[in-house]
């Protein structure tokens, strides 16, 4: 039986997704989180399973403080202690000027993309560092190149919260360090999911691809490669990082 178990929240589809189908060939035992999306939960789970990884599947809010701790109790109690986590759940609210987005919105994309994030990080960390008792692992924030490029017009909103994940991650990185935690944030560009649509926008990738240097949006593998790789012994000294996977945009 594997020794690193893995969280991946937001992971019903899109880049959680994928980087659960691909940690099940890597062998990890995987707690699956998701929202709503019961039957693309379960596909990716079955997906999981078919690599022969052993999975569960946790139903629950991360934007509120009281899923996330039964989130973690089920995950303690079914495959025990996490070692590894990908803080990847997030949304970007309905694509808008700044000024027209309405507060219950903004506090939407808030209580997920930033207090969520934090509470499921600081309830890893009490899993994972040795400070705790846990025999040390790493953890992937998902980011985004929005945190540097502002996304004006769009969400900027979105993109302070993602400014949030990149802080998190370099004062995380610093603080765990001597406790055998490496912290590191992937920044995806233009990605294939079904987020775009979601925020009311589905030409964007097609309306933006002329901007990416490499002429082409990304795909959920192409993240989720890079996460593998940050949660990875690969990536033994690399801790405090954010990883442009933008195709140079
Ligand atoms: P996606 O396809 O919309 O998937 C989002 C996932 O998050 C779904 O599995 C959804 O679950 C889950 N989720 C939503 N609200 C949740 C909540 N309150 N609690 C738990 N899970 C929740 O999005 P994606 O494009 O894969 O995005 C994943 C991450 O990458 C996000 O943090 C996003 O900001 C970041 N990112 C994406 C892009 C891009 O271009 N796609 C670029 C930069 C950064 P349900 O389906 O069950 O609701």
């Amino acid at each position: 039986m594997s020794d690193r178990v893995l969280l991946v929240t937001g992971a019903s589809r899109g880049i959680g997704a994928a980087t659960v189908r691909l940690a099940a060939q890597e062998g990890y035992r995987i707690a699956l989180n998701y929202a709503s999306a019961d039957t693309e939960a379960e596909e990716t789970a079955a997906a999981a399973r078919a690599a022969g990884a052993e999975v569960v599947l946790v139903k629950a809010d991360v934007s509120r403080p009281e899923e996330v701790e039964r989130l973690f109790a089920e995950v303690d109690g079914r495959l025990g202690r996490i070692t590894h986590l990908v803080n990847n759940a997030g949304i970007t609210g309905p694509a808008s000027r700044f000024a027209e987005i309405a507060p219950a919105e903004l506090a939407r994309v808030l209580d997920l993309n930033v207090t969520g994030a934090l509470l499921v990080a600081q309830a890893a960390v009490k899993r994972i560092s040795t400070a705790y008792g846990g025999p040390g692992g790493a953890i992937v924030n998902v980011s985004s190149m929005a945190a540097r490029l502002g996304s004006p017009g769009e969400y900027v909103w979105y993109a302070a919260s993602k400014g949030a994940i990149d802080s998190l991650t370099i004062g995380l990185a610093r603080e765990l360090g001597p406790e055998w935690v490496r912290v590191n944030a992937v920044a995806p560009g233009l990605i294939e999911t079904g987020i775009h649509e979601r925020s009311g926008q589905p030409d964007r990738l097609q309306r933006l691809a002329p901007t990416i240097p490499l002429g082409r949006p990304g795909t959920s593998d192409e993240v989720a490669r890079s996460i593998l790789w940050l949660l990875s012994d690969a990536a033994s000294y690399v801790t405090g990082a954010v990883l442009n996977i933008s195709g140079g945009r």
